[in-house]
């Protein structure tokens, strides 16, 4: 059996990156995973992926930031496969470049909240509706918040102000569950600097991207980036019945960066 043998998954952003191997991983341990993302050819190559491997899956398009979006999508899911039981929110952007304060932009700004933080309510509010008429109830919601979303970084205050508004919101609905006997548990995961496609394009802007990499690796205690692997492993802990007791939790999965 499986770690997640027989249940759905939804993950966004599941065409590259960490979505992409929390879908691949979620597959391998026998979940059918319903993968949503903008870009639909990588998505649906890495639905290809899956099926060779033998796992079962579909791909649909959608933004996380439209709520028409998430209401079609989860009529899809439900005709498709009548229950819903993982939500996992890797959809997810950041800043172009770095800026103080002053001189950051409020069209950026609102950008990168919509997507990482509105994304994650309307994620929430619909795929809850959803995992509540499946029978049983039995739901894990796995938002991928960074560690930026626990301590500062300068420059970046839209990313983190999302990504801490991903924690803290993903505890009040943790709370708002288990106290309306809603069993969906509710988790957040912190990841460190992966090396996924969002770190690569950030790299690319620097004048030597491979000077930029080796800095970056430095300043891992492992002395390594993590690789899109590292989380999806925590998600699938999260998502599966292991964790039936854990809700409201933060795994932070990032090689000691914020142990220091
Ligand atoms: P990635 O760029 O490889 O993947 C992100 C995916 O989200 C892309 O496929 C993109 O098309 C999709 N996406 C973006 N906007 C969308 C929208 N409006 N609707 C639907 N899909 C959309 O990046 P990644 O590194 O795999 O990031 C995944 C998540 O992990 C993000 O939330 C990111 O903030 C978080 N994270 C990443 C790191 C890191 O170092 N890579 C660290 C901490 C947290």
């Amino acid at each position: 059996m499986g770690r997640v043998e027989g249940k759905i998954a939804f993950i966004t952003g599941a065409a590259s990156g960490i979505g992409a191997a929390c879908a691949k991983i979620l597959a391998r341990e026998g979940a059918t995973v319903v993968m949503a993302d903008l870009q639909d050819e990588m998505g649906q190559g890495v639905l290809a992926e899956i099926r060779d491997e033998g796992g079962d899956g579909h791909y649909l398009h959608l933004d996380v930031t439209s709520e028409q979006g998430w209401a079609n999508a989860m009529v899809e899911v439900m005709s498709k496969f009548g229950e819903l039981h993982i939500l996992i929110n890797c959809a997810g952007t950041t800043h172009s470049k770095s800026s103080f304060p002053s001189e950051a932009e409020f069209d950026e700004w609102r950008s990168i909240v919509s997507v990482n933080l509105d994304g994650t309510f309307l994620a929430t509010k619909h795929a809850l509706g959803a995992m509540k008429k499946s029978d049983p109830v039995n739901g894990s919601i796995i938002n991928i918040s960074s560690v930026y979303g626990m301590v500062g970084l300068p420059g970046i205050g839209a990313y983190n102000a999302s990504k801490g508004g991903v924690r803290i919101y993903s505890k009040s609905v943790a709370l708002s569950c288990a106290q309306e006997g809603v069993n969906v548990r509710v988790n957040t995961i912190h990841p460190g600097i992966i090396d996924t496609p969002l770190l690569q394009r950030a790299l690319s802007r620097n004048p030597d991207p491979e000077a930029a990499r080796m800095r970056y690796d430095s300043l891992q205690p492992v002395g390594h980036l993590g690789q899109p692997e590292d989380i999806a492993y925590g998600a699938l802990y999260l998502a599966s019945d292991e964790a039936k007791f854990v809700t409201g939790a933060e795994l932070v999965i990032d090689g000691g960066y914020i142990a220091r």
